[in-house]
């Protein structure tokens, strides 16, 4: 986690004697090239497109090919509008208004509810609906209006096409936090959640590695209120709602446990 929970308890803001309540301006995303690490794909933007800031991806002998998850999300859609449309697609609701569009695939790999990380295959490249050729047409959207793309921050090329190289998913090894309780010791549990048995604890201040996370028993830490455990041996998971990753949520590139 990165915010401490402290700046999330200003619940309102007096302005001019109004009670204005706080609207927190939730970070973006960070977006990936929706396909599997170290791939190079084609992707044009074009004014003309529907809608406009859409981008269509392609490679040589992309039928078929997987398409992911450009950011950690829940899959809420998996839709197949037959012979118009986005025909079969995709939609993952990544939290704070942000979702992203994964069109024309020739097959399914999730279902609906299913929690996703960076890299999860979601279908393959197809062209189904109202599409001409094998492609991935694909959106970020925020409080449902399309947006302009970005990967890794970064501004995708509007308008035109540029290639663009994943580095989703691909393996960082592991992660690294700071557990700050504020004083007490932390519970190390045998599994993601305080359900699980204690196993020990780790000291406030202590630095840990993280080889993976995963989602569990939801905790108030230090930091906020988050699912998330962090895996930092075998057996041995903390809350990750007192430990400074540097990421509100998932660790970019680590893998889910
Ligand atoms: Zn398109």
């Amino acid at each position: 986690m990165r915010k401490r929970w402290i700046s999330l308890l200003v619940t309102g803001l007096l302005v001019g004697g109004a009670l204005v309540p706080a609207s927190p301006a939730l970070a973006a995303p960070t977006f990936k090239v929706p396909f599997p690490c170290g791939q190079s794909w084609s992707g044009q933007t074009r004014s003309d497109h529907s809608p406009a800031n859409a981008v269509d991806f392609n490679r040589t002998d992309d039928l078929g090919d997987p398409v992911v998850a450009s950011a950690p999300g829940t899959v809420d859609r998996v839709t197949d509008l037959g012979g118009t449309s986005y025909g079969k697609y995709v939609r993952i609701d990544h939290g704070g208004g942000y979702s992203t569009y994964y069109a024309h695939l020739n097959g399914f790999n999730v279902s609906v509810g299913q929690t996703v990380g960076y890299g999860k295959v979601l279908g393959w490249v197809g062209s189904t609906g109202g599409s001409t050729g094998p492609h991935l047409h694909y959106e970020q959207r925020l409080n449902g209006n399309d947006i302009q793309v970005r990967f890794n921050g970064t501004l995708g090329l509007y308008w035109g096409t540029k290639s663009y190289t994943s580095d989703n998913g691909c393996s960082s090894g592991s992660g690294n936090g700071t557990v700050d309780t504020s004083g007490t010791a932390l519970t190390v549990r045998s599994g993601p959640g305080t359900g699980y048995a204690s196993v020990g604890t780790v000291a406030d201040g202590a630095r840990v590695t993280i080889a993976c996370q995963t989602s569990g028993t939801t905790v108030t830490g230090t930091y906020g209120t988050s699912s998330i455990w962090d895996r930092i041996g075998t057996g041995r998971y903390i809350a990750d709602a007192y430990v400074y990753t540097g990421y509100d949520g998932y660790i970019p590139n680590l893998p889910r446990c």
